[in-house]
C-alpha cells in the first residue's frame, strides 16, 4: 500500500518542480529570518534569486553540526519562538547538545512523513504499534508515536527500559508492529527464549528498526528470531528524526521523502558532489521546515542515492543502508558519543594521561564500550585497591556527564599505540 500515491509515485520531472518551488521559497525565507544564513550566502555571493531550483542547489553553503552548536540554543530557528510547539535534542551529549525546533505544521509533516513509513512496510490503521524507542527528547518515541497516531493506528506508548514488562505487554495487547532499535529487538529475542516464551504466543508481524547502523545479517536473524518482517528507518534529529527515509516492503533501500528532504550526496574530503550510485557523505536540505530548516545539511552518514522506479510502484529516490561515518561519532546503546567528548571526561578525572582507545562491542546483543587509558607510572605501580577505585570514578564520571556506562581499564604508561598522523581512537568490533 502506498499512503500518498501523488507524492510518493510522482513522475520525476514532477517532483522536481515541486522541490525547485519549495527550494527558492526556503532560501527566500532563512535569508530573511536567520541573520546566520544570510551572512552565510554573503560571504559566498550568493542572493535568494541565485537559487531559482535544484540544479542551484549545489551553490549553497553546507551546514555542519559545529554551526549548530555555535548558534546553541536557537540562533537558527526561522520562526517565532511562540510558534515553536515542540523541542527535541539530540542524545547523549551534555554542554555541546543541540537543539531542535518544530512548529504544528513541522509535526504534520513529520507525522505524515512516519505515517508514510508505516505504510510502505504493510502497516495499517488496523495495526497495535508498539513503540519501544525512547520517549523524552529523543525523537525516536514521539516520531513514531506521532506517526502512527496520524495513520490512525492504534499506539502502545511503551518507551524503554523493563523488558519483562514490555514482552507482557506486546503479549497480552497483541502488538502488531515493533519499533525499537535493532539491537533491542535482538535482546527482545533473548528475553523471549529466556522466558519460555514462543513466537507464536505474539502477534508480531512487522518490526521498524532503526536509530543506529545495522547489517544484512543482522536483519536475518530478527526476522527468523521473532518469526517478523524487519525493516530500516533511518533519520536524525537535526532534520526532524526518523521517517527522514524507510524500506519498502522490497528491502533493497530507503526510500527518502524528498519532496520535504533534498538529498545529495558528496565526497567528505572535497566536497563534491557525486552521481547516482556513489557511495559518499549524505547533504540533505529542508525544504518545507517552518521553525529549524537545515539547508545542505552535512548528516556525515556515508550511504549512496538510487534513482528509479522500484518495484513497489514509488519513484522517491532511495539511499542504501548506513555504511558508516565521516566522522568518528559512535553509537553506543542509542547514545551519540564523540571521542572527543570521552576524552574531556577522562582528563578532568586527573590521574590519567590522554592516551586513550575506545572499543565498541556487542555482547548478548547489547552494546558495550570499554575504554582503556594509560596512567602514569606511579598510579599504575600503586596499590590495585587504588587502581580500581580511579576505574570506578571514572565509570561513574563517564556515566553522569555522557549517560553511558563503560568498563573502564587503566593500562600502564606506553601501551596505547601512538600515531604520527590522525589519532585512531576507536575500535569497533560490532558488526554491521
Ligand atoms: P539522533 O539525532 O540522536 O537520532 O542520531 C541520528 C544518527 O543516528 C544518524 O545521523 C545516524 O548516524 C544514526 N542512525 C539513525 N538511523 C539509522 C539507521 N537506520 N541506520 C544507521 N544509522 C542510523
Ligand atoms: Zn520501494
Amino acid at each position: 500500500m502506498i499512503y500518498n500515491p501523488e507524492i510518493e509515485c510522482a513522475p520525476r520531472p514532477e517532483m522536481e518542480l515541486l522541490q525547485s518551488y519549495r527550494l527558492a521559497k526556503i532560501v527566500r525565507y532563512v535569508w530573511e529570518n536567520v541573520p546566520d544564513y544570510r551572512r552565510k550566502m554573503e560571504t559566498v555571493g550568493l542572493r535568494p534569486e541565485d537559487i531559482r531550483g535544484v540544479a542551484d542547489l549545489s551553490r549553497l553553503p553546507f551546514m555542519v553540526k559545529d554551526d549548530l552548536r555555535r548558534t546553541y540554543p536557537y540562533g537558527l530557528f526561522a520562526c517565532k519562538m511562540s510558534d515553536v510547539v515542540r523541542l527535541h535534542a539530540s542524545s547523549g551529549t551534555t554542554g555541546k547538545q543541540i537543539v531542535v525546533g518544530y512548529t504544528r505544521r513541522d509535526l504534520e509533516m513529520w507525522a505524515d512523513c512516519v505515517a508514510r513509513c508505516i505504510v510502505g512496510v504493510g502497516g495499517s490503521k488496523d495495526d497495535f504499534i508498539h513503540v519501544s524507542y525512547g520517549y523524552g527528547l529523543f525523537t525516536g518515541g514521539l516520531g513514531l508515536h506521532d506517526g502512527a497516531t496520524a495513520l490512525g493506528a492504534t499506539v502502545i506508548p511503551a518507551s524503554s527500559g523493563n523488558t519483562e514488562r514490555q514482552i507482557s505487554i506486546i503479549r497480552d495487547f497483541g502488538a502488531t508492529i515493533l519499533c525499537c532499535t535493532p539491537s533491542y529487538a535482538l535482546y527482545i529475542a533473548d528475553m523471549l527464549d529466556k522466558q519460555g516464551i514462543g513466537k507464536s504466543e505474539l502477534k508480531l508481524k512487522i518490526g521498524i528498526f532503526g536509530a543506529e547502523p545495522w547489517s544484512e545479517g543482522m536483519r536475518r536473524e530478527i526476522e527468523n528470531r521473532l518469526n517478523i518482517k524487519a525493516y530500516n528507518i533511518y533519520g536524525l534529529s537535526e532534520i526532524c528524526g526518523p521517517g527522514v527515509s524507510c524500506d519498502c516492503e522490497m528491502q533493497d533501500g530507503m526510500h527518502i521523502h524528498e519532496d520535504n528532504f533534498i538529498p545529495e550526496i558528496i565526497d567528505p574530503d572535497s566536497g563534491e558532489v557525486l552521481p547516482d550510485g556513489e557511495e559518499g557523505e549524505l547533504v540533505i536540505t529542508c525544504v518545507t521546515k517552518e521553525a529549524f530548516p537545515l539547508l545542505r545539511y552535512r548528516t556525515r552518514d556515508i550511504t549512496s542515492l538510487h534513482h528509479g522506479r522500484c518495484s513497489c510502484g514509488r519513484t522517491l529516490v532511495k539511499m542504501s543502508r548506513i555504511t558508516g561515518r565521516s566522522d568518528d561519532m559512535l553509537i553506543i546503546r542509542g547514545v551519540n558519543v564523540f571521542p572527543t567528548q570521552i576524552e574531556s571526561v577522562l582528563l578532568n578525572a586527573g590521574h590519567v594521561k590522554p592516551h586513550y582507545l575506545l572499543i565498541a562491542d556487542r555482547q548478548n546483543n547489547t552494546d558495550s564500550l570499554e575504554i582503556q587509558v594509560e596512567v602514569s607510572n606511579e598510579v599504575f605501580s600503586d596499590e590495585v585497591r587504588k587502581l580500581e577505585s580511579l576505574e570506578k570514578e571514572i565509570a561513574r564520571n563517564v556515566q553522569s556527564v555522557l549517560g553511558l556506562t563503560a568498563k573502564i581499564t587503566l593500562v600502564e604508561p606506553m601501551t596505547i599505540p601512538r600515531f604520527e598522523g590522525k589519532a585512531k581512537r576507536v575500535i569497533d568490533k560490532r558488526v554491521y
